[in-house]
């Protein structure tokens, strides 16, 4: 069983994007430029956000956090939105989610221009994926795929069973799995209304765990030599840490690991690769590689 490294395996891809940009800059070229717009003080957001600010440093970005209170209107937020499409200076933005529940969460993520939407949440973005034209991605499915790409497990010609359907995860997954000339899978997605799931698990060459419910997947549900990528985060008290919980993923890892050719652990699997994808995504606006591509589609996975 080999351990799939997504700490260190992000830390690579953040020097490699640190030392293009400095080239840029050497070259007279535009500083990467990512904003955030951060709606309350809800824990996790501000930790997610303040890892984003954190990446942005690293990789030589500015970087700008816009706060707005928790009662802010939904019309205010759609105005910043309309100004930030518009300001040269940004080369791409996201609002953090979840939204307060007066804010319609769909409404605000189609008012960012597709360009700019470098968490790869927009339709249009969603729809040019599922086509094979130039997209920004989704960060969590471009790192899965970047961890298996950078540890060359072959994905071609596989079996890739997908537990879950969500729009951020499971679905965009699904999507580059199948994509010809880039997964070139085979894939089943599964979810909360499948039946016999332990079977079509068992049937994965490569498994992709993405519920949100802690250590459902157990040996029964594994080919022996399977890769398992565990997406899954849950937050479960644990009174022996300083923070007072611990994560745990989806997978029951000591009983699946020992099965496997390769595993996500988590923390320090998935989870490093989600804010460096943004950081890739952000780096690509800058180049304006979407727009570019845009007039020749053929250059990408079509
Ligand atoms: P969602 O809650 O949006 O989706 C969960 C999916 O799992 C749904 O499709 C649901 O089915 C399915 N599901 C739930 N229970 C079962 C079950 N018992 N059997 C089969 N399918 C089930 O979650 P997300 O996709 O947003 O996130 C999934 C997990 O990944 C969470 O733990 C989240 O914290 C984590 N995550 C981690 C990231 C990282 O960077 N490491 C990034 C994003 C998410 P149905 O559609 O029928 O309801």
């Amino acid at each position: 069983m080999k351990l799939i490294d997504g700490k260190a395996t992000a830390a690579a891809i953040k020097a490699e994007i640190a030392e293009t940009v400095r080239t840029i800059i050497d070259q007279g070229g535009h500083q990467p430029h990512l904003v955030a717009i951060l709606v309350g003080h809800d824990g996790g957001s501000e930790t997610y956000v303040a890892n984003k600010v954190k990446a942005c440093a690293e990789c030589g970005f500015k970087s700008t956090l816009i706060r707005f209170e928790d009662d802010v209107e939904e019309t205010t937020l759609l105005q910043e939105i309309d100004r930030l499409n518009k300001d040269k200076d940004v080369d791409g933005f996201i609002v953090q989610l979840p939204l307060p529940r007066h804010i319609n969460e769909q409404r605000i993520i189609e008012a960012i221009d597709y360009r700019k939407d470098v968490d790869g949440f927009h339709p249009v973005n969603a729809g040019r994926m599922m086509v094979g034209l130039p997209c920004f991605l989704p960060a969590t499915p471009k790192g899965i795929f970047e961890l298996l790409r950078r540890y060359q497990i072959s994905t071609s010609g596989k079996h890739c069973v997908i537990i879950g359907r969500s729009n951020i995860v499971g679905k965009p997954m699904s999507m580059l799995m199948l994509q010809k000339a880039f997964g070139d899978s085979t894939v089943t997605i599964c979810h909360s209304h499948t039946e016999h799931l332990k079977d079509i698990c068992r049937q994965a060459d490569i498994l992709i765990a993405a519920t949100g419910q802690p250590a459902s997947v157990t040996a029964d549900m594994i080919k022996p030599g399977a890769t398992v990528i565990d997406v899954g985060t849950t937050r479960l008290p644990d009174a022996s840490r300083k923070s007072g919980f611990r994560l745990q993923g989806d997978v029951n890892f000591e009983q699946v690991a020992p099965l496997c050719s390769y595993i996500t652990p988590v923390p320090g699997g998935v989870g490093p690769m989600t804010i460096c994808m943004l950081m890739l995504n952000t780096l690509e606006a800058a180049q304006n590689r979407i727009a570019d591509q845009s007039s020749n589609p053929s250059s990408q996975n079509n």
